[in-house]
């Protein structure tokens, strides 16, 4: 036990408990040193974390020892703590060991902080689960920008496949499934897409379908978290979207992440430089997928950041593959356009001289106005659009994700960013689109 007895009751002299200050960091309140406590739950203890607290908090107290880093005993007699508390742990005090003194009971404020292990359905964490349409969701597809036609024919696709499914067309007869597959340089949106997509086809299904679910798993984390259990918990959960679409009312879209690192595990498998562990997952991951697709409740949604052939046997059934390239010079405008709108909207840009917001033309009519000299009035919107213009411009190869971040970065070099005139950001929005696009090569 590290914590040894202390039988002193005399205060200490007011120079020692200054230097005590000094080392560790000083409760500016009463002089006294604080001292983290760490507390661990049990991953089964369902008490409140401010419960636990309190109950440490008065046990330490109680107790009359030194405070050196190391795990506290729970009394044997606290049987609300011996239920709930896996192990309680003083940690920091080192610094003040190092300069060999001690730290007595008396001299310390403990900092209690109460933290749970991760029960067995957290280490599912590799994939998460959301009820459609979700409020999270809501904005989604629109805030996403492409080329003219990619978003109408991915939710084309993806509802004529349903609709077939409803009218039970015979697949003998014609063939389709509901597997989707988005590929391309990450950052795309990807992901986003899939997302979008989903909460788009449950609002348009409403009628249909009176729930939706979207499971999302990340494929890649399947291999670095689930190694040893891997097995079990794909059947897991499998086993639990195979229940939900046993449900004809409920709609199912699984969306798999990165797809391409179940064929590179798979291979490794094979070279041996991977335990063969993995490739029972990817198998196992396989078959499962293989099984889903026959219901017609569920969309597959897939995607891969490699654009060349993958090989995995779902994939290269996918009727819907559509590549999502980085954004084209207008998708790239109208990016940041809705940046830039959005941050006058909340007030950490503003106009010029305090005049009104400016309308930032969309691209169409920029490029309309760009053959008329007449529009080109100083501080006007368009003199204000053709900044952006210059700096979307700039920002060829950049993907959507860089784009989103582009303006934060801006905020934050400019010289004052409590009071951001537009038109001075739009100058630090190219310049920092310059430093990004040199630092990206
Ligand atoms: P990926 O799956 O391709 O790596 P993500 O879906 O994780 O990409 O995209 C990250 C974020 O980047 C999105 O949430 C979105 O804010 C932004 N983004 C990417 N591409 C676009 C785009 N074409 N239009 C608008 N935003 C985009």
């Amino acid at each position: 036990v590290p914590a040894a007895a202390v039988s002193s009751s005399s205060p200490p002299p007011r120079q020692q408990q200054q230097q005590a200050a000094a080392v560790v960091a000083p409760s500016p309140a009463d002089d006294k040193v604080l001292v983290s406590v760490e507390v661990l739950l049990h991953a089964t203890s369902a008490a409140r974390h401010s419960d636990v607290q309190a109950a440490v908090e008065r046990m330490l107290e109680a107790r009359s020892l030194s405070y050196v880093d190391g795990p506290v005993p729970i009394p044997a007699d606290n049987s609300f703590l011996i239920e709930n508390v896996k192990r309680i742990q003083i940690c920091d005090t080192d610094e003040w060991v190092e300069n060999h003194k001690v730290l007595l009971f008396w001299q310390v404020k403990p900092v209690v902080h109460v933290f749970q292990e991760p029960g067995e359905d957290d280490t599912l964490s590799s994939f998460n689960e959301w009820a459609l349409p979700a409020k999270e969701f809501d904005g989604l597809w629109e805030s996403l920008l492409y080329e003219v036609g990619l978003k109408q024919r991915l939710l084309r696709y993806a509802a004529s496949a349903l609709l077939f499914t409803e009218r039970g067309v015979d697949p003998c007869l014609v063939s389709w499934n509901r597997i989707v597959l988005l590929h391309g340089p990450p950052g795309t949106g990807k992901t986003s897409l899939c997302k979008a997509l989903a909460q788009k086809l449950s609002i348009r299904f409403k009628s249909r379908y009176s729930m939706c679910q979207l499971i999302e798993v990340n494929a890649h984390s399947l291999f670095s978290k689930w190694f040893s259990e891997s097995g079990k918990l794909v059947a897991k959960l499998f086993q639990k979207i195979q229940e939900m679409v046993e449900e004809e009312s409920n709609l199912v879209f699984v969306l798999i992440d990165e797809v391409e690192s179940l064929a590179a595990a798979r291979q490794a498998a094979i070279s041996g430089s991977e335990p063969s562990d993995s490739i029972r997952v990817v198998n196992a991951l396989l078959t499962q997928m293989d099984k889903l697709k026959s219901w017609p409740n569920v969309i597959i949604l897939t995607t891969s950041n490699i654009t060349t052939a993958i090989d995995i046997a779902f994939v290269d059934r996918a009727d819907i593959k559509a590549y999502v390239g980085p954004p084209t010079l207008q998708a790239r405008y109208e990016i940041l356009r809705s940046c830039i709108q959005e941050l006058l909207r909340v007030g950490i840009l503003t106009y010029p001289q305090g005049g009104s917001v400016p309308c930032i033309l969309n691209y169409s009519t920029l490029k309309e106005k760009q053959h008329c000299p007449e529009a080109a009035e100083p501080n006007g919107s368009f003199h204000f659009s053709s900044l952006l213009y210059e700096a979307a411009e700039l920002c060829e190869g950049l993907s959507g994700r860089s784009l989103r971040k582009l303006p934060f970065l801006a905020h934050a070099s400019v010289a004052n960013p409590s009071c951001c005139d537009a038109s001075t950001f739009m100058h630090t929005l190219i310049q920092t689109a310059k430093r990004e696009i040199s630092e990206s090569r």
